[in-house]
């Protein structure tokens, strides 16, 4: 699939687009923020890319200040969060090993405990 063409059935295109209707916490021209269905942390929010691009592993270089957008957002999104300063993680799941299950470039954005390091 072209990565510059919306997938009509990924769910993170529908979030984006409005066609499923989600609090956003962050919203601009690149990137929205929502919160994880599922969070695995007291603050799991979910930075996304409005473009739609399967994994990081697809990204190209024309993306590149796209994914430092992303870390920056997230960075923002922190501190409005409380959680700065008390530390947090940012995560981006590619492919297979990594346990990627939504196939549009997203980065968790993790805090409000203490993270004991992953496997
Ligand atoms: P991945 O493993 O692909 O990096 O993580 C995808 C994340 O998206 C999971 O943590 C999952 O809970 C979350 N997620 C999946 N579907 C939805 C949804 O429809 N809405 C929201 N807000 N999060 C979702
Ligand atoms: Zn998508």
């Amino acid at each position: 699939m072209n990565p510059e063409q919306k997938d009509t059935d990924c769910i993170f295109c529908k979030i984006v687009n409005g066609e499923v209707p989600t609090e956003l916490l962050y919203q601009d021209e690149d990137v929205v923020v929502f919160r994880d269905i599922n969070p695995l942390t007291p603050v799991h929010l979910l930075v996304v890319t409005r473009k739609h691009i399967p994994s990081l592993a697809h990204m190209s270089d024309e993306d590149t200040a796209l994914v430092g957008k992303m870390t920056r957002v997230a960075n923002q999104v922190a501190k409005e969060q409380g959680i700065a300063d008390s530390g947090y993680r940012v995560t981006i799941n590619s492919g297979a090993d990594s346990g990627q299950i939504v196939p549009h470039l997203h980065m968790h954005l993790m805090g409000g405990r203490h993270l004991r390091w992953g496997h």
